[in-house]
């Protein structure tokens, strides 16, 4: 079928009924900027029309999917894309020089830090960011203060957080982009936006068709991402027989080479990747990028030290933010003895990032074919 006539119904039958629908909720967010509300999220998070008639065939849900590759050449072309973990100009470990942060941060603090700079210099009017709710549950918000944006940080836990999430769902995974078209209703701009790589590929598409409100996001940071997971009371049960925990002692949830686990009292667990594949969402396993490869920035914690996140600066932009932040003293790089060790050091980090990166795409195309 032509590109041209692609409508709702191919994204049925091409990414919901195959079970690779993401839940993003993008295509529901972004049907029609006139509120034609042919699409609603129906049982289980998917999509589905609610008044076909109201349909335009515009055909942007389907192009806007992350799971959709009909804008991917021209994202390619646009940003330089190449194999294996797409274009980057330079690769750093780095941390924040925030104490406040740097207690509650996830890895090194460095996204919280790049937002904060953005926000304190007028250089952004909010972030949307996504913050705590429960251990296995966030939400997304649109941060306008230094405060918000600290409390949005990180992924630590009080200990009072009892397992609240929503009716015995539990979710790493954030739905942004219904933030992302609230800004439409504002008078926000020059915003910036954290998420994994589905969601960011989903903006950069919706920025090529000049969709409305993406153009009022001017920088995006992309987290690094093997997988995300969701599961319900049942599996909540396999899970805490399985890895003999309880699942209201985490205080702390990571992911770099595996899963990280950290209880009170100071324990931390490892728990290899294959051993939580059952929890994590099915369409994680048709995901090919792991490393965001249409970011400005792009983060992780895997192949830095504890304590310091992974940062490969990939667009002009991006360097703009990340050095105006190490200049103006709110990030700080990871200091090495010379400039031998220093390549060594970054040459072991690009070669770990490469090797998930491929290793996540095999699994999709493994899965796909
Ligand atoms: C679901 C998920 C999966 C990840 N998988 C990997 C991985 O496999 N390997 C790896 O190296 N790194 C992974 N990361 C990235 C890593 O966990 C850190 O977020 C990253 O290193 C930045 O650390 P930081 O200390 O600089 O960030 P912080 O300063 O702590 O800030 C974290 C930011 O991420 C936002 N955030 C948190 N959760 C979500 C979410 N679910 N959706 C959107 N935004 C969110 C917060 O609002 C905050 O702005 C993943 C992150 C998430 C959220
Ligand atoms: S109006 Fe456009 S975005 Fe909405 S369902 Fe129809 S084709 Fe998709
Ligand atoms: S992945 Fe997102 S945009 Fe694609 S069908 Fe599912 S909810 Fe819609
Ligand atoms: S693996 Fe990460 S980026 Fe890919 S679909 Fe899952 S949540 Fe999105």
């Amino acid at each position: 079928m032509a590109e041209e006539t692609k409508t709702f119904k191919d994204l049925t039958r091409e990414v919901i009924e195959k079970g690779i629908c993401g839940k993003c909720g993008g295509c529901v967010s972004f049907c029609s900027a006139g509120e034609l509300n042919a699409l609603e999220m129906g049982k289980n998070e998917v999509p589905r029309y609610v008044n076909e008639d109201n349909c335009l065939k515009c055909k942007i849900c389907y192009l806007i999917c992350p799971q959709t590759d009909t804008l991917n050449l021209e994202l390619q072309e646009k940003f330089g894309w190449k194999l294996p973990i797409g274009e980057f100009l330079s690769l750093a470990s780095a941390q924040t020089t925030n104490k406040e942060v740097e207690k509650i941060c996830t890895d090194g603090g460095v996204v919280t830090s790049l937002l904060l700079y953005l926000l304190e210099r007028n250089l952004i009017n909010g972030a949307i960011v996504s913050r705590k709710i429960g251990r296995f549950a966030r939400e997304s918000m649109v941060a306008r203060t230094s405060e918000e944006l600290i409390d949005a940080s990180g992924s630590t836990f009080s200990g009072s957080l009892q397992l609240e999430e929503l009716g015995g769902k539990y979710s790493t995974y954030t739905p942004i982009l219904s933030t992302v078209k609230s800004l439409a209703k504002g008078y926000l701009h020059d915003i910036a936006v954290v998420g994994t790589p589905c969601q960011i590929n989903s903006i950069r598409k919706m920025q090529c068709l000049g969709i409305i409100p993406a153009h009022l996001i001017k920088y995006t940071i992309g987290l690094f991402c093997i997988e995300n997971f969701s599961f319900d009371d049942v599996a909540r049960e396999m899970l805490e027989k399985k890895l003999d925990i309880n699942l209201e002692k985490i205080v702390k949830l990571n992911m770099k080479d595996d899963f990280i686990i950290s209880l009170t009292r100071g324990v931390t667990i490892h728990v290899p990747l294959e051993e939580v594949h059952e929890v994590a969402r099915p369409a994680c396993f048709t995901c090919k990028d792991f490393s965001n490869e249409y970011a400005d920035i792009s983060v992780g914690g895997l192949a830095s030290p504890n304590g310091y996140t992974t940062t490969l600066i990939r667009t002009k932009l991006g360097a703009s933010v990340y050095n105006g932040a190490l200049r103006n003293g709110y990030i700080k790089e990871r200091a090495f003895e010379n400039s031998v060790e220093e390549r060594m050091a970054k040459k072991k980090m690009l070669a770990k990032i490469i090797s998930f990166a491929r290793m996540k795409r095999m699994r999709a195309e493994e899965r796909l074919s």
